[in-house]
């Protein structure tokens, strides 16, 4: 096992693999911007480097810096966590090429995946429906037009080299289409550095819901269930759950192995997520995702399984050692995204947290790097906390998660706990009955 790992990340997602790799008795780095000098994740390493001023750019995309902090600590392995460089393929080759260990896939692998013309036709290779959609990326006008014909529209415009919900196009005929490819191809050179640009059918009312997997690179390939991820706003998940309430026991099955028999055909190393639309009793594949998920913890909630300590254990070498048959699935988890973020607009809050509170008890888990007297800089993503709640059923799992909402006191700052507060009371969401369209709708009606 590694003695001191480095964590190229920031916040809570930093704070999450720290505790998992003192849990295993290894030292850790944090790398940090000036703008996280403070942060909890940098009070709780043991040792600290700062890369850099606040913009991304600067000190979490910084290569050369974050190698440098690995080379000057003696760090062995550099977990990459998520967003920023995790799925940078050129920056996981790096860290192998300095002679450090990638905590994640094969740099291969993240580079199929992380192209998603590319990736949709790997899916294809091994085994797993796939939206209908352009062969390829779109040349121009016409051949978009000729796809969209073949498809039927409405048709979603998409970039390959796309991510986090952004820059996706809806185009319900072939003036629209020939209107917004350009805007869609330049968005995409402006955002993603890759004028590349797809369609696929867009479905009216799917539910997203995702695979979780685990491979150890030595043949053994599990899953941990799916998450139900509909609840989304702007293609941005909000709040997930396992297991679905959309799925039956044998669509269940039928999702989860081929999820399984692609990866074991893929020979997948460490931690991923195969996501899918799913309508009418059919899933198709939309993208996989090759590192650790923010809702990464719903899952560990129902199998028991720590994710982050399998990552650190499968990137040391060692085989997985436990099958599908020795995981357990029980009870039910849900997880609610709590923003920095006004409830009314979505605009970000950030600012100094002047109390804090957070929910406990039995079944409630806080993934969150905030304190009393934290400043949450304005320069990153708006997630501060994950509320995180598990019982033995839903129903009581709604139960456990309204009463866990009400007692998390975050002042100084706004936050998207009444948002979720809201959510939790609604009969249709109570009923497990919403697609990823729902909570637009939801908002939409409050006016
Ligand atoms: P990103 O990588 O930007 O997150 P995804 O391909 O994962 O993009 O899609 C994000 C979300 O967009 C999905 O969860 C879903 O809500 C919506 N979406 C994606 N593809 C389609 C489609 N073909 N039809 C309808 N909605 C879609």
């Amino acid at each position: 096992m590694f003695e001191k790992v480095l964590i190229a990340n920031r916040g809570e997602i930093a704070l999450r693999i720290n505790r998992a790799c003192h849990d295993l008795g290894i030292k850790t780095v944090a790398v940090h911007s000036t703008a996280d000098a403070r942060a909890m994740n940098v009070r709780l390493a043991d040792e600290t480097v700062c890369i850099g001023p606040p913009p991304p750019r600067a000190s979490y995309l910084n290569i050369p810096a974050i190698l440098s902090a690995a080379a000057i600590t003696g760090a062995d392995a550099i977990h990459p966590g998520l967003g920023f460089l995790s799925e940078n393929a050129e920056f996981a080759r790096a860290v192998e090429e300095h002679g450090f260990v990638f905590i994640g896939p094969s740099p291969e692998h993240i580079r199929v995946m992380g192209d998603k013309v590319r990736a949709k036709a790997e899916a294809v290779r091994l085994g797993i429906p796939v939206v209908p959609g352009s062969p390829g990326a779109l040349r121009d006008v016409a051949s978009a037009q000729a796809a969209a014909h073949e498809i039927g529209y409405p048709v979603l415009l998409k970039a390959s080299a796309g991510g986090g919900g952004r820059g996706m196009k809806l185009a319900h005929n072939d003036a629209e289409l020939a209107q917004l490819l350009p805007l869609a191809q330049s968005e995409a050179m402006a955002g993603f550095g890759d004028d590349s640009v797809y369609l696929e059918r867009y479905l009216a009312r799917p539910r997203h819901i995702e695979v979780q997997l685990l491979g150890d690179g030595q043949g053994t390939v599990v899953h941990l269930g799916e998450r139900d991820c509909s609840l989304q706003r702007s293609h941005q998940k909000i709040l997930e759950e396992t297991r679905s309430p959309a799925l039956d026991d044998a669509i269940r099955e039928r999702l989860t192995s081929t999820a399984v028999g692609a990866m074991e055909k893929f020979g997948y190393r460490s931690a991923g997520t195969i996501e899918f639309l799913y309508q009418d009793g059919e899933f198709f594949f939309i993208e996989m995702n090759t590192r650790l998920q923010v809702e990464h913890p719903i899952s560990e909630m129902i199998s028991g399984v720590d994710m982050v300590r399998e990552q650190l254990r499968i990137a040391a070498g060692e085989p997985l050692g436990f099958g599908q048959r020795d995981i357990a699935f029980n009870g039910h988890a849900i997880e609610c995204r709590i923003n920095a973020e006004r409830p009314d607009d979505f605009r970000p809050s950030p600012g100094r947290i002047s109390e804090y509170h957070a929910p406990g008890g039995l079944g409630v888990r806080v993934d969150s790097a905030l304190y009393q007297g934290y400043e949450v800089p304005p320069y990153y993503d708006s997630l501060i906390s994950k509320l995180i709640v598990y019982d033995t059923t839903r129903e009581r799992c709604l139960s456990r998660l309204r009463r866990a909402l009400a007692e998390y006191v975050i002042t100084g700052i706004e936050t998207t706990i009444p948002l979720h507060q809201r959510i939790v009371e609604n009969a249709d969401f109570q009923a497990g009955k919403y697609d990823i369209h729902w909570l637009e709708r939801f908002l939409a009606q409050r006016g």
